[in-house]
């Protein structure tokens, strides 16, 4: 497809899908103008960036993020990395929707970065089950959304800001939050009432082998997620805690990228980064919670 075909058929796909957006500033409905911006009853407009995705932050922000972490997640994507975690919350969705039957599935990625996880989800879902599936990525960090936004055709992409989500009411089926943090007010929000959220949270053995060379005189060494799963508790009922763990054989280039992307590494002394490198580590602990919920009182 040539790039303004490409353009077009985004559009196409953002108008297909007006209702599930509203205003960040004023709430109000929003409609696609003109093939080029979406725009507010009251007139605030969110042009369609050339590459694909919309802008719908309110305000500048700055992320810790940048284009070589995203690199990272992709890369590490590309190697399956989250291969095992990934096809467990597809899994579950499917499940979902055989209990559900909806016509149409739409997937909310809270955090969705630089898009990889939330592209292979809607393709594998969308191939298993009687329905259409559609993905809607948000990420505060143009540069993450940007890359997301190249890369796939079938989902749409948006810069926005967790707190102030640029969706509808009850617009999605199911929302996933990745290794991200949640917004657990606008998650209740943005579900609808049959909707399910999966999130995915780091297990203690995630990464053991860099953690011992970051945290190696620290008490940070230790991880635990239980705080992380009493605060979902309490936001949401919750209906499924399941833990997947696996190892991962990595070469030299992927561990390098894996160093790069993790935040272990953001606060690593200087040195701990090529030490890490040196050990010559081959393999890798993948270690997830997948936690299920609904509304509560639903
Ligand atoms: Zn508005």
């Amino acid at each position: 497809m040539t790039k303004s075909g490409k353009l077009l058929a985004r559009a196409r796909l953002m108008e297909q899908n007006e209702s599930l957006f509203r205003c960040p500033i004023c709430h109000g409905e929003i409609k696609v103008d003109e093939g080029k911006s979406l725009l507010c009853t009251n007139a605030h407009r969110f042009d369609l960036a050339k590459q694909g995705y919309v802008n719908m932050l309110t305000a500048p922000s700055k992320t810790k993020y940048d284009k070589r972490m995203f690199d990272g997640r992709k890369m590490m994507n590309e190697a399956e990395f989250f291969e095992p975690m990934l096809s467990r919350v597809s899994e579950m969705i499917c499940q979902w929707q055989e209990a559900a039957s909806k016509p149409k599935v739409t997937l909310l990625d809270a955090g969705c970065g630089e898009g990889s996880h939330l592209a292979s989800l809607q393709e594998r879902v969308g191939r298993q089950v009687q329905a259409d599936v559609l993905g809607v990525g948000i990420d505060i960090s143009k540069e993450g959304v940007l890359m997301a936004a190249k890369n796939d055709d079938a989902n749409l992409w948006c810069v926005a800001d967790l707190a102030k989500c640029p969706f509808a009411d009850g617009a999605f089926n199911v929302i996933l939050s990745i290794l991200s943090p949640s917004n657990y007010a606008e998650f209740e929000r943005l579900l609808s009432d049959d909707g399910i959220l999966i999130k995915v949270i780091p297990d203690k053995d995630y990464l053991t082998e860099l953690r011992s060379v970051f945290y190696a005189e620290s008490d940070r060494r230790e991880y635990s997620n239980e705080q992380t799963i009493e605060l979902f508790d309490h936001s949401f009922e919750l209906l499924k805690q399941e833990r997947v763990s696996y190892s991962v054989r990595l070469n030299p280039v992927q561990l390098e990228y894996l160093v790069h992307m993790t935040p272990l590494s953001w606060g690593a002394a200087e040195g701990q980064t090529e030490q890490a490198l040196d050990l010559g580590i081959s393999e890798i602990t993948c270690d997830f919670t997948i936690l299920v919920g609904r509304k509560k009182n639903k």
